[in-house]
């Protein structure tokens, strides 16, 4: 089928307490994998890219296969360009065809954030069904190029949150509640389960309006996923374990069978172990069979 909006994909997935797969991108075998895993599976899915892989592979280019690739799959996709800090690399490739768009200005002053995230949602507004997923609040770690200790890492505040998605205009809200981009370095890092609830609760009481994004998805236990899905998380983000993924195959394919060279049977490794973890995510967050 055609690229749907993330909106009304990620409201349903509110409503009935499951969250979307919101799976990051460095290569296309890697996007084939997603989409084969999602259609077995029956799940809604969203592919993003953050803005160095999107510029590596090209937007254009992502774009072309991914929409080849979704209309003939017989689930929801999205295709989100994420993290993104530059405002004319979100108009363009809201221009090209990316449907979801995340303006990350966590790091500027809060007006600023909010005037610069504003210019990205009435920009994708105006061209149509695009949705803008906006951050306040900063998550700690690196995410392609933005760099956030941990001690620069704040959390959001509930009641600022309805001021900033209110101002600034955007469909996605992605709050600070302690997760953290890469690896965690503690073994039970500290997240606010309850804060989040606080949040959904301001901005999606009575009614689903703007849905909650996790950032940080790699790492944390399958009791925290599952609480962070019941507390309204609807869009989970998941980049550095997919990463890992790839990377470890294809090394233990090359360390396995030296003497080979065959480009595609290492490809192959790959989207197979990349396959089994997208089912595996799937599965834990409640998606499976929910494309509908
Ligand atoms: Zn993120």
């Amino acid at each position: 089928m055609p690229f749907v909006s993330a909106k009304e994909m990620l409201i349903k997935a509110s409503k009935e307490k499951y969250a979307v797969g919101a799976f990051n991108i460095t290569s296309i075998v890697q996007l084939e994998a997603i989409l084969e895993a999602a259609t077995e599976m029956k799940a809604p899915v969203i592919i993003q890219t953050s803005v160095t892989p999107a510029k590596f592979l090209q937007p254009e280019v992502i774009v072309a296969v991914c929409s080849v690739l979704a209309q003939s799959a017989d689930i929801p996709v999205c295709l989100h360009l994420d993290h993104c800090t530059e405002v004319s690399f979100c108009k363009k490739c809201a221009d090209l065809g990316f449907t979801n768009i995340m303006f990350d200005g966590s790091r500027l002053n809060y007006e600023e954030n909010i005037k610069l995230t504003r210019e990205v949602s009435d920009y994708c507004h105006q061209k149509g069904d695009i949705t803008v997923e906006g951050e306040l609040g900063t998550v700690a770690g690196v995410e392609d190029q933005i760099k956030v200790t941990e001690d620069e890492a704040q959390l959001c505040n509930p009641d600022i949150a309805v001021d900033f998605v209110k101002r600034s205009g955007i469909d996605l809200f992605g709050p600070a509640i302690g997760t953290a981009h890469g690896v965690y370095k503690t073994e039970n890092p500290v997240i606010d389960t309850e804060r989040l609830f606080k949040i959904h609760k301001k901005l999606n009481y009575p009614e689903i309006q703007t849905p909650l994004v996790i950032h940080g998805g790699t790492g944390l236990k399958e009791e925290v996923v599952r609480e962070l899905v019941k507390n309204g998380g609807a869009k989970y983000n998941v980049s550095t374990n997919l990463k890992h993924i790839l990377i470890d195959s294809i090394y233990e394919y090359i360390s396995t069978h030296p003497d080979e060279y065959d480009p595609v049977r290492i490809d192959s490794h790959m989207k197979k172990a990349t396959k089994e973890r997208i089912k595996y995510w799937i599965d834990l967050l409640g998606s499976n069979g929910m494309a509908k």
